[in-house]
């Protein structure tokens, strides 16, 4: 019998490979999600999976407050590259008082950066699959890949 997990809300920041996949799957898992992107091309082609898609700079306080932001319990910070949004980002998010913040970090100086302000969840998201991987090629349960 499969698991009905609880219905919640999510706001995903970065529509990028890892941000997208996010948003997909919790919306396919039943959750409702705001998806924000700074470019318009993403947020367009994102439209039809989030429940809602918006345009939006994570790093604007004043944008973040218009959004309602702060009545969301989960946020997802998948901003990649720009290492100074994510972590101004975060900080905004965890100041406004949202209770569970992940964020994807990009190096080892990004992920002590984030621990330090008050990060509850970093994720690594080519290690940590490099490490799952291993761990299937090494249980031979190659198939459930
Ligand atoms: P992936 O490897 O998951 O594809 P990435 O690590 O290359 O992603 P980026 O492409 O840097 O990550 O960022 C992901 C997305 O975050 C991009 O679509 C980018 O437009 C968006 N983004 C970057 N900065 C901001 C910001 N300040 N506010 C909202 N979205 C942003």
């Amino acid at each position: 019998m499969g698991r009905m997990a609880e219905k919640k809300q999510f706001v995903v920041i970065g529509l990028g490979r890892f941000g997208g996949s996010v948003c997909k799957e919790l919306v396919k898992q039943g959750h409702e999600v705001l998806a924000i992107d700074t470019d318009e091309q993403k947020v367009n082609d994102y439209a039809r999976f989030a429940t809602h898609a918006v345009i939006a700079n994570s790093t604007d306080e004043a944008a973040l407050n218009s959004l309602g932001i702060r009545n969301f319990e989960n946020v997802v910070v998948a901003i990649g590259d720009n290492i100074q949004a994510s972590i101004l980002t975060t900080l905004v998010l965890k100041e406004m008082g949202v209770k569970n913040v992940l964020v994807k970090a990009k190096n080892d100086y990004h992920h002590k950066v984030l621990e330090k302000i008050g990060a509850d969840h970093i994720v690594h998201p080519e290690n940590d699959m490099g490490r799952r991987v291993a761990q299937h090629l090494s249980d031979d349960k190659i198939i459930d890949f």
